[in-house]
């Protein structure tokens, strides 16, 4: 067991005697299940594992997160509550592996009958990673396999508890990284996929070298083989995978074209002669022309020009180099992102519920939803994407703080039950600073994105440090001269709940803005490639009309959130906190620091008061008394004589554990979770 002990800086840490280095990698905090990643593959997940967990009571048996997989499970299918597994925690602690292990979890434990159906959208909702982490995830400094796009999947399940189909929600793909990568880091891992794994007759159809060095935006962190991880494997799984979605060929060979495409795009060079601004390498672009299948002219055009439509006249306007080079990068950014979205569809579609009758999608559809999001992160230099990763993490805190925190000590208010009140932060504050509507971040860079005369990113910072100036939460070089972390102008700093991030304000304008000029989204629409030009309906639109000014990418990402943190929280919600041991990726070296940082701004010694002052369990009244009426010849078959509290209250006492519980106005509350089974088997052994 790790054990859990309080250290005089009021926090608490899991020691390492027999627990982590003993491989003891689980523990809970009431039924919130708070994970280590081990960094080294376990023996605790195999059929022994499942069959041990399986139909089992959370205290039954050790901590382990097969058991919370089972505890939403087991409310789904006895309770008909829709739930959802909420997996939070730093980047590189654990939730994406966490993710597929209750996924696992969840496909082992159903469908015994065998039917063909059910093990096909089992399959298909396991192979769906493969494909998911190929295009979404990336090795950053901080982990090999770091998920850059947020996964939020339900799982639907039938009126057996079996699961019939799915439906996957992704959240803002980091699509900087196609065209910029960090030292050390690399573009997403389709790219060296490709180049691995494909064969050589299709690398030449492709155009393409076996040389990851010949390509610009997969080259620049230096960073091209990862030990932990083979390219040449995982194209091979993930073209698998595609098949058992039932992604065409057709369909798969876009995708991996628009791949080489990018690649492609990368190496194009401009001149000018001071007039006009050329493509200096045409063979590139005669590549990217046969690959995306549109005309070659249009290509160059659409790199070197945009035409635009001013009172019903269309022009033609020069860039110059670096017009067209933010041009050529926007491309590559967005029909990367665009394929994304394209592949989750597909994804969708095969894991969509497909029954015969329709009316049973509706009458037994009930959900466990499992999320998957990238986690708090800190770089050496933070954007726009850190920007909308960290203030992710602070909604999932709040959301947190809300249903484990503070509604927990809102129902003992409300029932009239004695309670001391346990402190804690309440990072309300910090999601207002981004959030908030005109004085909140996002509102502020809107404001300076709507403007039409020339706005810099400093005029943002500087609007920022007039809307926000006091606010505990963030300050700026300006705002704090003597502050010498902030080394730049530039810089402004937000002091989130998981420690304070310095953010470089250059860049964020334009990524909020988020163009792409209109003549790329009509050359796209041009494709002779269907599967192509149906990414891009709206190059459909004719020049003249004038389109409406699209939402901002932060405003996209914040309404994105907010409608996320509604719909779990109408869920009933299951937690699995997520630690990393080190920064170092080893199995072997347990960092106290680093760990108790976690499990402070986690808010686990809160989590971990309220549930040592509180109690395990609470149950209404009438259904306490419904499930444990046979153990008491007083209230079976029946009680008739007072309330169901006084019912309750018999039983309790005849078992002997009236120190262990108390009476609320609706509710009776249950301390300690052997009381629970101790009633249960009475109930058991009747
Ligand atoms: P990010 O926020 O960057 O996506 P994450 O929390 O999803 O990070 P993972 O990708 O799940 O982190 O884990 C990082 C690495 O840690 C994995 O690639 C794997 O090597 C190791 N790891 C995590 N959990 C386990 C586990 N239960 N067993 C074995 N190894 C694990
Ligand atoms: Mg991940």
């Amino acid at each position: 067991m790790i054990i859990i002990t309080k250290l005089k800086y009021k926090s608490i840490v899991m020691r390492t005697n027999g627990g982590y280095n003993g491989g003891r990698i689980y523990t809970y905090i009431g039924e919130v299940c708070v994970s280590v990643n081990p960094y080294r593959n376990m023996t605790i997940y195999g059929s022994d594992y499942v069959n041990h967990y399986k139909g089992r009571e959370i205290f039954e048996r050790p901590p382990h997160i097969f058991a919370i997989a089972d505890g939403s499970y087991k409310a789904m299918k006895r309770r008909g509550r829709d739930t959802c597994i909420v997996i939070s925690g730093e980047s590189g602690s654990g939730k994406t592996e966490a993710s597929k292990i209750i996924m696992r979890y969840i496909a082992a434990v159903t469908n015994a009958s065998g039917q063909a159906e059910i093990e096909r959208v089992k399959n298909v909702l396991l192979q769906s990673n493969a494909i998911l982490e190929a295009f979404g995830n990336a090795k950053t400094n901080r982990n090999d396999n770091s998920s850059r796009f947020g996964k939020y999947m339900d799982i639907n399940f039938d009126f057996k508890g079996d699961p019939v189909g799915g439906h996957i929600e992704n959240y803002l793909l980091e699509k900087s990284r196609v065209v910029l990568q960090q030292p050390g880091e690399r573009n997403f891992h389709s790219f060296y996929q490709l180049l691995s794994g494909a064969q050589d007759n299709d690398l030449s159809k492709y155009k393409l070298k076996r040389d990851v060095n010949a390509y610009h935006f997969i080259r620049q962190g230096k960073a091209s083989k990862v030990d932990s991880i083979s390219d040449k494997t995982d194209y091979k799984a993930v073209q698998q995978a595609f098949k058992i979605l039932g992604f065409s060929p057709e369909n798969i060979d876009a995708i991996w074209r628009i791949v080489s495409a990018i690649l492609h795009l990368g190496n194009i060079e401009f001149t000018t002669d001071g007039d006009t601004t050329q493509v200096k390498n045409q063979d590139v672009t005669k590549k990217i022309a046969e690959l995306l299948k549109v005309d070659h002219d249009n290509v160059t055009k659409a790199l070197c020009h945009r035409i635009i439509a001013a009172k019903g006249e269309v022009m033609e306007k020069q860039h110059n180099v670096s017009e067209a080079t933010y041009g050529r990068d926007a491309f590559a950014k967005a029909i990367y992102e665009r394929m994304f979205s394209h592949i989750v569809s597909g994804v969708n579609k095969a894991i969509e519920v497909r029954s015969k009758d329709s009316r049973d999608r509706y009458k037994y559809n009930t959900v466990i939803g499992v999320l998957d999001i990238y986690g708090f992160e800190i770089f050496e230099r933070n954007s726009f994407e850190q920007f909308c990763i960290n203030y992710c993490n602070e909604k999932l805190q709040q959301l947190f703080i809300e249903l484990v925190l503070r509604q927990e000590q809102e129902e003992y208010r409300k029932e009239g039950i004695e309670w001391t009140a346990v402190e804690y932060f309440n990072n309300e504050i910090i999601c207002d600073l981004v959030e908030a509507n005109h004085k909140g971040l996002i509102s502020v860079l809107d404001e300076a994105c709507l403007n039409v005369g020339k706005v810099t990113d400093e005029m943002v910072l500087e609007a920022m440090e007039g809307k926000l100036k006091g606010h505990n939460h963030f300050t700026t070089r300006k705002l704090s001269p003597s502050d010498k972390e902030l080394k730049h102008v530039e810089e402004f700093r937000i002091r989130h709940y998981a420690g304070d991030v310095i953010y470089n304000i250059n860049g964020f304008l334009e990524k909020n803005k988020d163009t792409l000029f209109q003549d790329f989204k009509r050359l796209m629409y041009s494709s002779k490639d269907t599967i192509i030009s149906g990414m891009w309906p709206e190059g459909a639109q004719h020049i003249t009309m004038t389109t409406k000014r699209p939402q901002t990418a932060g405003t996209l990402f914040k309404n994105s959130m907010i409608a996320l943190t509604k719909n779990l929280a109408s869920k009933e919600p299951y937690y699995v906190r997520c630690i990393k041991p080190n920064d170092q990726k080893t199995p072997v070296l347990f960092d106290d620091e680093r760990v108790t940082h976690q499990v402070n701004y986690l808010g686990l010694v809160e989590n971990l008061r309220v549930r040592r002052a509180g109690f395990a369990h609470r149950q209404a009244y009438d259904r306490f008394l419904r499930r444990y009426k046979m153990i008491s010849h007083y209230t079976w078959p029946n009680f008739h004589s007072g309330t169901d509290r006084d019912g309750t209250r018999i039983i309790i006492d005849e078992q002997g554990f009236a120190n262990d519980v108390k009476y609320g106005k609706t509710k009776i509350f249950v301390r300690s979770p052997q009381t629970l089974f101790a009633l249960e088997q009475a109930r058991a052994s009747l």
